[in-house]
């Protein structure tokens, strides 16, 4: 597959030997085990997920087709980026369809050659991305403020852990507060593409970006004030506004997925965790345990299991005060 840009944004396993290396289930031989060396927001919710999907993107490294929604991401966030370099007088409408243009023009001969069978194919999915873009300044002036950060490159050492991953904007705001005072607040945004999940799942979707206020406490001594999805596409916008407490949680958390994963790598045992989401995974149709199980896999101990080995902490207070426009 063309990387994804989550697939860009971190390695999450390397395969040097454990000293010693290991006997795998089933064989004689010592072979080399993969040892986790980092791990980027959106693999840690892979595992979270459904540690089979981990294993087949972060272990197998298996290939998958790109898709349009993998380039429409890809070059949205691109174009969104180069936008913010502008003077802000210049950052209108025409300007982002400009930079979506230039950028797919870059992108697509290397990451996306044969993503469409015909030009009227890639002419439709074009008018639709930039329609897409045009529901951008319904939510958002962005000639408004200044981010402070951009496509920031995080790489933060947290405990044992080394995490790594990619956010797209930090900026501040200022908010009259309900006692009507005026406060700063440091927000950090992800871009999404994608669909809006129903409200009552977007908690789920605020996990990485959680991981990524986390890191710029770390790395920068300040806590976001709030963390913010926006869906492009409706446009949709969720905002959590987080706490030091929660960040604390959530370092826990990541500290017991991270202990999961090297367990899972240790027994190689990568529960395939169903859900909703499997509709929309790669693997369901020829990979996964859980949808191709046959006689053979479950008499090797294939096939669904409930849960990974994780002792999730669920961030406390986490209910998002989710906008939707
Ligand atoms: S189809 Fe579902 S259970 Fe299988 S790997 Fe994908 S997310 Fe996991």
């Amino acid at each position: 597959m063309v990387r994804s840009l989550d697939d860009r944004r971190a390695v999450s396993v390397a395969w040097p030997l454990y000293a010693g290396g290991m006997t795998t289930k089933g064989t004689d031989s010592t072979i080399a085990a993969p040892v986790l060396k980092t791990l980027s927001p959106s693999r840690a919710s892979d595992f979270k997920t459904c540690p089979q999907l981990y294993k087949f993107k972060s272990i197998d490294k298996i290939p998958t087709e790109p898709t349009v929604f993998q380039a429409r991401g890809t070059t949205a966030h691109l174009a969104l980026e180069r936008l913010f370099q502008l003077p802000r007088d210049q950052r209108t409408p025409e300007q982002l369809y400009g930079l979506f243009r230039m950028a797919w023009t870059e992108l697509k001969v290397d990451e996306y050659p044969d993503l469409f069978a015909s030009v009227d194919d890639e002419r439709a999915w074009g008018i639709e991305s930039l329609n897409l873009l045009a529901s951008y300044f319904t939510v958002e002036d962005p000639s408004s403020f200044e981010p402070l950060e951009l496509e920031m490159d995080l790489t933060v050492d947290v405990n044992d852990m080394t995490i790594r991953g990619i956010l797209d904007r930090m900026e501040e705001i200022t908010e009259t507060g309900p006692d009507g005072v005026e406060r700063e607040l440091l927000v950090i945004t992800d871009y999404k593409t994608g669909k809006a999940p129903p409200e009552r799942y977007a908690n789920k979707a605020f996990f990485a970006l959680k991981i990524y206020a986390l890191l710029i406490r770390i790395t920068k001594g300040i806590t976001p004030d709030r963390v913010r999805l926006l869906y492009l596409n409706g446009p949709t916008e969720y905002t959590m506004d987080v706490t030091s407490g929660q960040l604390d949680a959530m370092e826990r958390q990541l500290e017991a997925l991270w202990s999961a994963i090297e367990r899972a790598i240790t027994r190689d045992n990568w529960p395939a965790t169903t859900s909703a989401l499997c509709d929309w995974c790669d693997f369901k149709a020829d990979l996964c345990p859980a949808w191709n199980t046959d006689e053979a896999d479950k008499a090797d101990g294939a096939g669904t299991g409930k849960s990974p080995e994780v002792a999730v902490e669920e961030t406390p207070s986490a209910t998002p005060g989710a906008s939707t426009e």
